[in-house]
């Protein structure tokens, strides 16, 4: 079975990255939701979208980028991904000081990767928040439906506000999409909210399918932004479209929205996401905000 891609299709598509965003007058892209983990975790989670498991509705996902390490991040700078995250996260209690760990030393030896980290409500969980931003993380991640966690859990409450406090944001898979869990959508991540207006949280995948609802929570907390990832491709639109009626909203949120890609588990090529962005036909001032200039503004870069 040959799931990797010839060199030469890798070198084309970064062409065509590249070019995008030359086009735009841009030094680069940064994305905010790539996926970089030890690899024996990462295998399993390849081997999950393999057998089409119900956390991906079932769906069938062909991994594009099954690549060595070493070669995705090699391919992140093809593209001229000018920074990028870690985004890992635990699926158990006693998981995410162990993926910390690993995420601390992956920043180490690579430079453009926003030094990530994670959480999970389990006691100790304040600590080692505070030791991961004490030594230099600059994005979590959680994930609601992996973890299959309440995020309003009053274990996490002291951790929000740790991260709050440090305006550290963190990217959260809350919405309902692909396969809804115990607590995902918007309801709990509003009761966070409204104990921490100024968390600076990054809805993934731009909330789908509850796109409306968390374009709300945006518009209510200006500390609220929303990656794009996998939205408005011809993959997810199949399945959750984005609202039409929604579009003039997203136009005007365009200082919220983050370019996030899901790179490398993604079922069709890099690009798409881009073209993705392009068709909504917000113009080029959006385009740059939204993959470029907004990251560099949260993360200071
Ligand atoms: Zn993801």
């Amino acid at each position: 079975m040959s799931d990797h891609r010839s060199d030469m299709v890798l070198g084309e598509e970064a062409g065509d990255v590249r070019r995008f965003w030359g086009r735009l007058g841009l030094p680069g892209l940064i994305d905010v939701h790539t996926h970089f983990m030890p690899e024996r975790v990462l295998h399993k989670v390849w081997d999950y979208f393999d057998a089409n498991g119900p956390l991906i509705g079932g769906l069938e996902w062909p991994i594009t980028y099954r690549e060595e390490e070493a070669e995705r991040t090699a391919l992140l700078r093809e593209f001229g991904v000018r920074a990028f995250t870690a985004m890992l996260y635990p699926h158990k209690p006693g998981m995410a000081e162990w993926l910390n760990g690993w995420a601390a030393d992956f920043a180490r030896r690579t430079p453009d990767c926003l030094h990530t980290a994670t959480l999970y409500p389990e006691p100790g969980v304040e600590t080692y928040v505070r030791g991961a931003v004490e030594a230099g993380a600059r994005v979590f991640k959680a994930h609601v439906q992996v973890g299959a966690y309440d995020p309003a859990d009053e274990r996490l409450q002291q951790a929000w506000g740790v991260l709050a406090e440090a305006r550290i944001p963190v990217v959260m898979h809350c919405g309902s999409g692909p396969a809804p869990g115990k607590y995902t959508g918007p309801e709990p991540i509003a009761r966070v909210l409204a104990r921490h207006p100024k968390l600076r949280l990054i809805v993934a995948h731009m909330g789908m399918p509850e796109y409306e609802e968390f374009l709300d929570l945006a518009e209510r907390y200006d500390q609220v932004r929303l990656d794009t990832t996998m939205a408005f491709t011809d993959f997810t639109e199949g399945f959750m479209p984005f609202p039409r009626q929604a579009l003039p909203r997203l136009a005007a949120l365009g200082d919220r929205i983050l370019l996030g890609s899901d790179f490398p588990n993604i079922p069709y090529p890099y690009l798409h996401q881009l073209h993705a962005l392009e068709r909504l036909g917000f113009g080029q001032e959006w385009l740059r905000a939204v993959c470029h200039d907004n990251a560099t503004c949260l993360f200071g870069l």
